[in-house]
């Protein structure tokens, strides 16, 4: 791309988001950078209509950092609940504690510095010192790679490290000179309403006049990730087991290992096959529940419910385990299938 082509494509974009972007989302218009950095992890795998409720609740049961790095994590992840990647949920906390013990509750004030807390890769770091502090750095998020490697015909394989780094190269020599802020927006804007993953709107494109992919007739093509992820399958059997008594219902529930999928969040026991559910509560009069499937990013999760009310307990069967009462469950970071599950159950 020439000189003059940099320089309008820059000049292109913030134009067209002062006119025609998103101006209304409820972390826009704010140089707060808690609040920036929220919508920004929360908006990393999650469309924007999943995340205006979770955002607003997190900020009305925490207005400050400083709050939420007081919080336990499990009441965090019981906030999260539902928004998936739960990893998002630990790396947060342990940011907002970060913030609190080692900056006074204050996030830096530079990409560079923002990137040494837990969880801020490099175009979160960026995004937030663009919107709150005005630096002049570029991001790349999924949305931003997608229409930089479509403008610029990018034909370097994202799936290698060297060619990421030559995107993110390019991506600093197109910022423009002023309003980096409105420039950041304006990329993640067209992405997320022009440039689609299948069918990029390029009739209503702004830089369809300086659109190497678009000229060249397929810009689908672009960017090219060559590394396909080999989903696997996998099938467990949850244990529901009810106790009745004077107070109401009890649900068993026990907490996940603290790493691997839905690490540290509450569900019910599960077991590898349908036999060990069984011998789990032997003699008991179990239900089978309709199956569950639950797509996660490596694999195809099948679950499949047994149910049994129970009146006492039998021994080993709370080993481990938890009993929450079902007006308490709420409270409890529970999976969202698991949510779904008991609420239409
Ligand atoms: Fe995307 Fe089409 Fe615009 Fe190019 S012209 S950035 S492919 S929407």
């Amino acid at each position: 791309m020439s000189e003059t082509l940099i320089a309008d494509f820059g000049k292109t974009v913030v134009a067209w988001q002062r006119r025609h972007g998103r101006h209304t989302l409820p972390w826009q218009n704010t140089r707060d950078p808690y609040r920036v950095w929220l919508s920004e992890v929360m908006l990393q795998q999650t469309q924007v209509t999943t995340v205006l409720g979770y955002y607003e609740r997190f900020l009305t049961r925490w207005p400050k950092v400083t709050d939420l790095a007081a919080a336990t994590l499990d009441e965090v992840l019981a906030q999260w609940a539902g928004l998936g990647y739960y990893s998002r949920a630990r790396n947060l906390h342990g940011c907002a504690k970060a913030v609190a013990e080692l900056h006074g509750g204050e996030f830096p004030a530079t990409a560079a510095g923002l990137q040494t807390l837990p969880g801020i890769g490099r175009s979160t770091a960026a995004a937030i010192a663009a919107f709150c502090f005005g630096e002049r750095v570029a991001i790349l998020d999924g949305n931003v790679k997608r229409v930089l490697g479509r403008v610029l015909a990018f034909g370097g394989d994202l799936a290698s490290s060297a060619a990421e780094k030559r995107l993110w190269d390019r991506a600093s020599e197109l910022l423009p000179e002023q309003d980096v802020d409105r420039y950041t927006q304006g990329l993640m804007d067209l992405g997320a309403t022009v440039c689609s993953t299948r069918s990029p709107d390029c009739l209503l494109c702004p830089v369809q006049p300086m659109c190497r992919g678009q000229h060249e007739g397929d810009p689908t093509r672009y960017p090219v990730k060559t590394r396909k992820l080999k989903r696997g399958r996998r099938e467990n059997w949850w244990l529901w087991v009810e106790k009745k008594g004077e107070a109401g219902g009890q649900v068993l529930l026990h907490q996940r290992p603290a790493t691997g999928v839905w690490a540290g969040l509450w569900t019910l026991p599960m077991f590898d096959d349908e036999a060990s559910a069984r011998a789990a509560l032997p003699g008991g009069e179990l239900a089978t529940l309709p199956r569950i499937q639950h797509a996660l990013t490596h694999f195809d999760w099948v679950l499949h419910t047994l149910r049994a009310e129970v009146h006492g307990v039998t021994a080993g069967m709370t080993d481990g385990g938890t009993w929450v009462a079902r007006e308490k469950l709420s409270l409890y970071a529970l999976p969202a299938p698991l949510k779904k599950l008991i609420e239409e159950s």
